[in-house]
């Protein structure tokens, strides 16, 4: 396909520029810039690189790129080597937001710009600049399309008046990613008066967001979870109607485990399941009728934001930003750039995910 035909073209011109700069050092315009990602678990983690990546390379830029398979430890060291490499810039997307303080300093220390990428790095003076999306809208929008899928806000928003009891379950995001908790205040910013005026009822009564939290964003982990809050149903008569689901990821594997005790049918529909990224996965589920909806994120633009700021930092100009004051790490309140995600469901994907070229039909196939 495309899609690989491009990461193996990417591949070799990032073996060939590496190899290009060793050999030639100084060659003018061949800056080195570090880019750690989180994990290639997850298909947006892989977009990203390989986005990121192929604009910095379009500009002559050398890239290292590196996966820590959500490893903290790993991430460090992946960064040292960059910051030992004699990198220009750093892009880093944190695995534990709280754990990158030393590696910064040492990056400080050496006079390299970090760029914390989609997810905030926390407690760290060392941090320059944030581009991600507006992750408080985020959760807003998990949050409506839940009410959505429920049938309590109708597709443009407007309250039908339905008054339930809808019983849902709440999941978040992983405590050590600042942006779970963003999103999460987010979406409860809208579900609270319905869950005040009870048409929204949780039965497990886990509402907050140590309880509904999932380290590392696990499916698995998510699952594990949902199977201890099925008793509180029991005897209840009550209905699973939804779940507010944090990352598509998890979303497929809540699916999973909701088909394995019988929703999916007829008699028993799927509960409305929200999630984040559109990864195919989940296009395909939303397509065939099971999970509701979930946040797109294009990761294209993420990619031009962040190299725009690479751009501007290696020129020593101020990156444009359009936030700067939302984002305080804990040290500092780091200048960020927010990007809109949009919601996609059945009835818009094809206009938002194919008509734009982010999938082609194939890969939806
Ligand atoms: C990202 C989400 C993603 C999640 C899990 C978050 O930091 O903003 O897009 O779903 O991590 O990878």
């Amino acid at each position: 396909t495309t899609r690989r035909a491009v990461a193996a073209a990417l591949a070799l011109a990032t073996t060939t520029a590496l190899a290009g700069c060793a050999g030639a050092p100084g060659e003018t315009g061949a800056q080195l810039v570090g880019v750690a990602m989180p994990t290639t678990t997850s298909d947006r983690w892989i977009a990203d690189g390989d986005n990121v990546s192929a604009q910095l390379e379009a500009l002559g830029h050398s890239v290292d790129l590196e996966y820590a398979e959500d490893d903290v430890p790993t991430q460090i060291s992946q960064i040292e080597a960059m910051i030992s490499a004699g990198a220009d810039v750093l892009i880093v997307a944190a695995i534990d937001g709280t754990k990158l303080t030393d590696v910064l300093a040492e990056a400080a220390a050496a006079d390299i710009p970090v760029i914390s990428y989609d997810r905030l790095i926390r407690d760290s003076p060392d941090v320059d600049y944030y581009a991600t999306f507006d992750n408080a809208r985020v959760g807003v929008q998990q949050a409506t399309t839940l009410l959505q899928g429920l049938g309590v806000l109708d597709a443009g928003g407007a309250p039908t008046g339905a008054a339930g009891p809808f019983a849902v379950e709440l999941f978040a995001g992983s405590p050590d990613d600042n942006n779970a908790t963003v999103f999460y205040d987010g979406a409860m910013s809208v579900l609270q008066p319905y869950l005040d005026s009870g048409v929204l009822v949780v039965p497990s009564g886990q509402t907050d967001f140590a309880t509904i939290a999932t380290q590392g964003w696990s499916g698995e982990t998510a699952a594990t979870r949902m199977a201890t809050l099925l008793p509180a149903y029991d005897g209840t008569g009550l209905r699973l109607a939804g779940i507010l689901s944090p990352y598509d990821g998890i979303s497929i594997a809540l699916l999973e485990a909701t088909a394995g005790i019988g929703y999916g049918t007829d008699a028993q529909p799927w509960p409305a399941v929200t999630g984040q990224d559109a990864e195919v996965g989940s296009i395909k589920s939303i397509i065939a009728g099971e999970q509701f909806a979930t946040v797109y994120k294009d990761t294209r633009q993420l990619a031009e934001v962040t190299v725009s700021m690479v751009e501007a930092v290696l020129n020593d100009d101020e990156p444009q930003t359009n936030d700067v004051t939302s984002y305080d790490n804990g040290v500092v309140t780091v200048p960020a750039y927010l990007l809109t995600s949009q919601v996609v469901t059945k009835s818009n994907y094809q206009q938002v995910l194919v008509d734009s070229g982010y999938y082609t039909v194939e890969d939806l196939g």
